[in-house]
């Protein structure tokens, strides 16, 4: 789609194309908790889209934000307000409507995977990863796989975790050592996953083994269901952060898969791996902006308050600088975001190195913003009462998972090597 038909699709926009779930709810009508007014949070931002950032705002103030503590505390993985969550339309926001989506588009989900982060960021990731799966099915599935499952994905009837990581293959993907080996109209899946979000809790794994030769092109995707006979968990990792959703590893011994399960045809998983990553990573870059807006509004509020030297600590023009800096680098954290959003809903041949560019920059960014608002709260920024050191602790891994942001350096790297020299 050029930018043409896109910003006539963008006018043809009205409330009549807001999902039926979300203007019956009470989302438009009752007072926030409290208030995501980011300095151009809502800049650009269609009135389609506005309408889908107050749903999301009001459904994080009041079904995230009061309980990320004890989720995080408990180690909970909220599973009915996930559910809840579904039946506004966020667990299938890029799904089309024919299967039970609300036929939205990347741009539009990235606007409201952020407002769902300032009020939780890892059960928005979980969100996330849910929806990822959901459109890998959309994208590579047949039409009786599209048929069968996106119902239930798009209700989270039934929850998905995407399967790549091993304990020897983390970087290197395409090293992956999980063999799915065919026999008669069946596939034997043997091997092992590392690091799987929802592992354990999912229904449905999206997994990628390898079915051919060493190399990407030896790797195809399957559907597994969670009460298939040899498929088992390891405990919940301990982790940093992300305590809200479980970690698990997940062990294949021969897992027995009828071969209508294999997505895409055979050898083409790693493709459908990497294309599934370039919106994960977008969206990641989203719930890290969208954690890093509520530290730096905690932050803002404290600062205001809280009085030093006879003065307000607000009133020193070092915090003043400091919230400027933060807010400027959430602004272009946001816009990279939105921009490589765009770049995938248009198909541009440039989408993976603006998504790889935009994880880079937001992730990195806003874990900094989130450390800097810790300093700002001084002592008190330490301690559990408060916020801040939570989504310090959820945003350190957005570094670290859906590619690491070296990894995103070596995607940018290879584009510029592509430009050669002059
Ligand atoms: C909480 C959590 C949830 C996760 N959820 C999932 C999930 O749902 N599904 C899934 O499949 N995976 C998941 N992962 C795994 C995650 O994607 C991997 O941890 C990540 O890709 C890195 O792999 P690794 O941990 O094996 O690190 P390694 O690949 O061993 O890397 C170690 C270090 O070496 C660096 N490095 C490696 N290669 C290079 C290079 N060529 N150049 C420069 N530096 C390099 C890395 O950047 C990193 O700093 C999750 C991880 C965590 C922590």
């Amino acid at each position: 789609m050029n930018a043409l038909s896109r910003g006539v699709r963008r006018l043809a926009c009205s409330l009549s194309t807001v999902p039926e779930a979300w203007r019956s709810s009470t989302c438009f009508t009752q007072d926030r908790l409290f208030v995501s007014t980011g300095i151009g949070s809502d800049a650009g931002l269609s009135e389609a889209q506005r309408l889908f950032k107050d749903a999301a705002d009001e459904f994080a103030s009041k079904e995230l934000a009061p309980h990320s503590a004890q989720w995080d505390e408990q180690h909970h993985f909220p599973v009915a307000t996930v559910k809840a969550a579904a039946s506004l339309g966020f667990a299938s926001l890029y799904i089309a409507e024919d299967y039970g989506g609300a036929g939205l588009d990347r741009q539009d989900a990235a606007v409201i995977f952020e407002s769902l982060a300032y009020g939780d960021v890892p059960v928005t990731a979980y969100l996330t990863i849910h929806n990822m799966v959901s459109a890998a099915i959309e994208r590579y599935g047949s039409e009786e796989q599209k048929r069968a499952l996106l119902p239930q994905l798009t209700s989270m009837e039934r929850l998905a975790s995407y399967c790549l990581t091993e304990p020897g293959s983390g970087s290197d993907a395409a090293s992956l050592q999980t063999t799915a080996r065919r026999s008669g109209d069946h596939y034997l899946i043997s091997g092992s996953k590392a690091f799987i979000s929802g592992g354990g809790v999912s229904d449905l794994y999206l997994v990628l083994a390898r079915t051919g030769a060493a190399g990407p092109s030896g790797i195809s995707a399957f559907i597994v269901d969670k009460d298939t006979e040899g498929l088992s968990f390891g405990k919940p990792e301990r982790k940093m952060g992300w305590n809200a959703q479980p970690t698990t590893s997940v062990t294949f011994d021969d897992v027995t898969v009828p071969a209508e399960a294999m997505l895409g045809p055979e050898g083409g998983g790693f493709k459908i791996a990497m294309n599934a990553l370039n919106g994960g990573r977008i969206n990641i870059g989203a719930c890290s902006v969208g954690g890093a807006s509520m530290c730096l509004d905690f932050a803002r509020d404290y600062v205001a308050g809280r009085s030093q030297f006879g003065r307000p600590i607000a009133s020193f023009q070092a915090t003043k600088f400091k919230l400027a800096d933060m807010a400027t680098q959430i602004h272009a954290s946001r816009l990279m975001v939105r921009r490589a959003a765009q770049a995938l809903d248009e198909g541009d041949p440039s989408a993976t190195v603006e998504a790889a560019m935009a994880k880079r920059f937001a992730t990195d960014a806003c874990y900094g913003i989130c450390n800097d608002a810790l300093q700002m709260l001084g002592g008190y920024g330490y301690l559990k009462d408060y916020p801040i050191e939570r989504v310090v602790r959820d945003l350190r891994v957005h570094s670290i998972l859906e590619g690491t942001n070296e990894i995103m350096r070596t995607i940018i790297s290879k584009e510029i090597d592509k430009l050669g020299v002059s």
